[in-house]
C-alpha cells in the first residue's frame, strides 16, 4: 500500500502584495494563513509532502513530485500526476510550463525516452493519446473529428475510451509535436479571471509496453516472456470558480456547471477514498467521466501524485482554503501499486508479433491449412466471446439479485417504521387517556404523535420527544450552508455556493444516516432512488454491453458458417478432381493396351510383307527391315513411357528429349535408306535406256511408277510411322497431364 503524494504550489502574486491583509506563509512542507498583524490564524495550517513557494521552478516540482512516477512507469507501474486548483492558480503552467521552464509533461516525455535509451535489455513500444473532457463530452485532441467518445470496459483492457486515437511514437520530439497539435484543439474561453482560462480537463496518456529482448539461450516461455504494460496519465484539470466572481453566463455558465460537477464528484471520490477501508463503501467513480477514466489512478493500481496549485491573493483566500482542504483529504488515500506484467494477448507488442507469425505461417502453409487455422481461430474467438457473455450474464444476475435485496430491505424498513408509528400512537393515546392534563384537539394530537414517533424511531429507542421532526430535519438539511449538495442540483441552479460548501470541507457523516446496518453505504443525500437509479443505469449498461457482445458473437457465427460452406465447397471440388484424376490415371493403361495391340498388328503386317519379298538382299527388303526396326523401337519407347505413366512417375524432360532424338535419328535413317534406294533404281534405268532419249520422259514416269509399286509397303509403313509419332506426342502430353493431376491429388489429400 502506498499513499498518494500530495504537494501544494503557490504561484507568484499577480499584483503587489498588500502588507495589511491576510497572507499565506510557506515554511518547509507547511502552508498557513496569517492575519494582517502577522499572527497565524488557528485551524488554517496544512502540512503536505511538499509545499512549493512562489520562487519554485517547474524543474524542482518535477524532480520532487513526478520523476519517481515516470521512472516507475518505464519499469511497468501505472502512474498518474494531476494538477488541481482554481483557475489561474498555475495548473497549466505546472503541467505545460513555458519556453524557459518546461512543465511536467515536457520533462516526463524527455525523461521517458532518455530512460528507454539506457535500458538496453528491453524493447519498448510507446503509444500516446491526448483527450479533453469538455462539458462531460470526451473529445480526441489528436483527431478533431473524434468527438463525444464513449467509455467502455473490457476484460482485457479494463476501462478505456473507445475510438480514441493512439499514436505509436519513437522519439520525444515526435510526442512534443503531437502535443502542440493537440493543444490547438483545446477549448479555451475568456473569463474575467483569466484571459485564456482552460475550460476542459485534459488527459495526456502514454501507454508503455516493454518486453525483455530475445534471449536465444532461453527458449522456454518463462516470466521473461511477459510483457509489461503501464499507463501514465498526466492530467490538467479545469479550474472551478464561483460564477459571480467570473461574471460568467450562457455558455460559460454551462461549462462552469459541468466543471464544478465533475470536480465535485472527484471530491466525493477522494472523500470516500480517504475514509478508512471498512467504512468506505461504494465509490462513485461512475458518476463522472473524469473519475471513471482516472479510476485506476485513484484508489487503485497506480503511483499517484497530486499537485494542488493555489493563488496567494487575499481575494482568493476561500478558494485556496478549499483547495488545501481537498489536498489534505487526498493525502489520506492509499493505493496498491503492482507491476503490470501480462502473458495474455492484451499487449500490442505481443499481438503484433503474433500477427507476423500468423502471416508467415500463411505464406508457408498450403491454402487448406490456412483455412483450417482460420476456422480454429474463429472457433477460439467464439468461445472467448461466449465466456465473456456468460460472465456478463452472471454479473447482471448478481446486480438484479442485489436490487431485489435492496427492495426487500426498503420494504422491511417501511414496515418497521409503520409498526413503530402504530406503537407510539397507541402508547401516546394510552398516556393521554390515563393522564389528566391540558387536552389537545384530536387532529393536532394525532399529527404530533405520528411525527414524533417517526423521529423517535430514528433517534432513541426510549421514545423521548425530539426537538426536530425527521421530515423537517431532512428538508432543513438541504438549506444548511455546511452540507454537501446532491450532484443533480448542479443542473438546476448556479453552483457558486455548492462549490463554497465543498471547499469548506464538509464531509457527510454517512454512518449517522444509515437506515440499517445492512445498508451501510447509503446516505440520505443519496437516497434509494439515487442508488437504484445508478443500479438501473449499470444494468442498462450491462444490457447494452451484452447486446453488443451478442451481435459480435452472431457476426462471428455468420463468418464461421461462411467459412464452413466455403470449406465444404472446396472439399467437393477436391473430390471431383480426385475422380477426374482417377479417370486420367486410367488413360495410360488403355493406351498401353491399344499400343500393345497395334504393335502385334504391326508385327503381323511386317512378317506378311517379309514373306512377299523373295530376295532378302533386295532394296525393298532393306527398307522393310529398317522400317520394322524403326517401328519396333518406337513402339517399345511408347510402351515403356506408358508403363511409367501407369506407375505414377512423371517422365523426365531428359526422357522426352531422348525420345525426340530417337525419332529424328530413325526418321533420318529411313529417309537416307529410301533416297539411296530411289537413286540406285533410277540410275539403273537410265543406264539401260540412255539411247532412247525420245522416250526419256516416259521412262521417268515408268521408273517412278515402278518405284511406287515396288515400294507400296514402304508407304504403308510411313503412315504407321506417322501414327507412331502421333502416339508418342500424345503420350507426352498425357504423361504431363497425369503428372499435374498427381500433384493436385497430393495437395488435396494434404500429403
Ligand atoms: P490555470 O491553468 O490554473 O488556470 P495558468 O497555469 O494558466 O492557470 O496560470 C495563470 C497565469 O499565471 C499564467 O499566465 C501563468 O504563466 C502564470 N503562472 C502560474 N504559475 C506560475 C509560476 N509558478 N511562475 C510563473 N508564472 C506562473
Ligand atoms: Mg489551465
Amino acid at each position: 500500500m502506498e499513499k498518494i503524494c500530495v504537494a501544494v504550489r503557490v504561484r507568484p502574486s499577480a499584483n503587489e502584495e498588500s502588507v495589511n491583509g491576510f497572507r499565506w506563509k510557506v515554511e518547509s512542507n507547511r502552508i498557513s494563513l496569517h492575519g494582517s498583524d502577522g499572527t497565524p490564524i488557528s485551524g488554517v495550517s496544512f502540512a503536505f509532502d511538499h509545499v512549493f513557494d512562489q520562487e519554485c521552478s517547474n524543474a524542482r516540482v518535477y524532480e520532487l513530485l513526478t520523476k519517481d512516477i515516470i521512472n516507475a512507469a518505464v519499469e511497468g507501474f501505472n502512474g498518474t500526476a494531476f494538477a488541481y486548483g482554481q483557475t489561474s492558480s498555475g495548473k497549466t503552467f505546472t503541467m505545460n510550463g513555458s519556453d524557459n521552464d518546461p512543465g511536467i509533461i515536457h520533462r516526463a516525455v524527455k525523461d521517458i525516452f532518455a530512460k528507454i535509451q539506457k535500458t538496453s535489455d528491453r524493447e519498448f513500444l510507446i503509444r500516446v493519446s491526448y483527450m479533453e473532457i469538455y462539458n462531460e463530452d470526451i473529445n480526441d485532441l489528436f483527431a478533431v473529428e473524434n468527438q463525444k467518445l464513449q467509455i467502455h470496459e473490457s476484460l482485457e483492457r479494463g476501462v478505456f475510451v473507445a475510438g480514441l486515437r493512439e499514436e505509436i511514437v519513437n522519439s520525444a520530439d515526435q510526442v512534443l509535436n503531437l502535443i502542440q497539435l493537440g493543444e490547438a484543439n483545446r477549448h479555451f474561453g475568456d473569463t474575467n479571471m483569466n484571459a485564456r482560462s482552460s475550460r476542459s480537463h485534459t488527459i495526456f496518456r502514454m501507454v508503455i509496453e516493454s518486453k525483455g529482448k530475445d534471449n536465444k539461450c532461453n527458449t522456454s516461455s518463462t516470466s521473461d516472456d511477459a510483457i509489461r504494460v503501464s499507463v501514465l496519465n498526466l492530467v490538467d484539470l479545469a479550474g472551478s470558480e464561483r460564477v459571480a466572481k467570473t461574471g460568467a453566463g450562457g455558455v460559460r455558465l454551462k461549462e462552469g456547471k459541468h466543471i464544478n460537477k465533475s470536480l465535485m464528484i472527484l471530491g466525493n471520490v477522494i472523500n470516500k477514498l480517504s475514509e478508512g477501508g471498512k467504512q468506505r463503501g461504494h465509490i462513485p467513480y461512475r458518476d463522472s467521466k473524469l473519475t471513471r477514466i482516472l479510476q485506476p489512478a485513484l484508489g487503485g493500481n497506480a503511483k499517484t501524485s497530486i499537485i494542488c496549485t493555489v493563488a496567494p491573493e487575499e481575494i482568493h483566500i476561500e478558494e485556496t482554503r478549499g483547495t488545501l482542504q481537498f489536498a489534505s483529504r487526498a493525502k489520506r488515500i492509499t493505493n496498491c501499486v503492482q507491476l503490470n506484467e501480462i502473458l495474455t494477448d492484451g499487449a500490442l507488442l505481443k499481438r503484433q508479433k503474433q500477427e507476423i507469425e500468423e502471416l508467415r505461417r500463411k505464406l508457408q502453409g498450403s491454402h487448406a491449412e490456412v483455412l483450417e487455422q482460420e476456422i480454429l481461430k474463429l472457433r477460439n474467438d467464439m468461445l472467448k466471446y461466449e465466456l465473456e457473455r456468460e460472465k456478463l450474464a452472471a454479473e447482471l444476475e448478481e446486480e438484479r439479485r442485489s436490487h431485489r435485496e435492496r427492495d426487500q430491505c426498503i420494504r422491511e424498513q417501511q414496515m418497521k417504521i409503520d409498526n413503530l408509528s402504530n406503537l407510539v400512537t397507541l402508547s401516546d393515546s394510552d398516556r393521554s387517556s390515563s393522564h389528566d392534563g391540558p387536552k389537545e384537539s384530536p387532529q393536532d394530537g394525532s399529527t404530533n404523535s405520528h411525527s414524533m414517533s417517526q423521529e423517535d424511531a430514528f433517534s432513541t429507542p426510549c421514545f423521548k420527544a425530539a426537538p426536530n421532526m425527521f421530515v423537517a430535519k431532512r428538508s432543513h438539511y438541504s438549506t444548511l450552508q455546511e452540507c454537501s449538495p446532491l450532484p443533480d442540483t448542479f443542473e438546476d441552479f448556479a453552483d457558486e455556493d455548492t462549490w463554497m460548501r465543498m471547499n469548506k470541507g464538509y464531509i457527510p457523516d454517512l454512518d449517522s444516516l444509515h437506515m440499517t446496518p445492512a445498508r451501510k453505504v447509503q446516505s440520505f443525500p443519496f437516497t434509494e432512488d439515487c442508488s437504484m437509479e445508478t443500479s438501473s443505469q449499470e444494468i442498462e449498461n450491462l444490457h447494452r454491453q451484452l447486446k453488443l457482445i451478442i451481435e459480435e458473437r452472431d457476426e462471428y457465427k455468420r463468418k464461421y458458417e461462411e467459412q464452413m460452406s466455403f470449406n465444404s465447397q472446396l472439399t467437393r471440388e477436391i473430390s471431383q478432381l480426385q475422380e477426374e484424376m482417377l479417370l486420367i490415371q486410367g488413360i495410360p493403361q488403355n493406351l498401353h493396351e491399344t499400343v500393345t495391340n497395334c504393335k502385334e498388328i504391326y508385327k503381323d503386317v511386317c512378317s506378311i510383307l517379309q514373306n512377299f519379298i523373295a530376295d532378302e538382299r533386295s532394296a525393298t527388303a532393306q527398307i522393310l527391315s529398317t522400317t520394322i526396326e524403326v517401328g519396333t523401337s518406337l513402339f517399345s519407347t511408347l510402351e515403356s513411357h506408358l508403363s511409367m505413366a501407369m506407375d505414377g512417375n512423371r517422365p523426365s524432360h531428359m526422357n522426352d528429349y531422348s525420345v525426340r532424338e530417337q525419332c529424328n535419328m530413325l526418321h533420318q535413317k529411313l529417309s537416307s535408306t529410301i533416297s539411296s534406294l530411289v537413286l540406285s533404281d533410277a540410275s539403273t534405268l537410265q543406264d539401260e535406256r540412255s539411247e532412247e532419249s525420245v522416250y526419256s520422259s516416259k521412262i521417268k514416269v515408268a521408273a517412278w511408277s515402278h518405284i511406287s509399286r515396288s515400294h507400296m509397303p514402304i508407304l504403308l509403313f510411313f503412315s504407321i510411322l506417322t501414327i507412331g509419332f502421333c502416339f508418342s506426342y500424345f503420350k507426352l502430353m498425357i504423361s504431363g497431364h497425369i503428372g499435374k493431376s498427381n500433384c493436385l491429388l497430393e495437395a488435396g489429400t494434404g500429403k
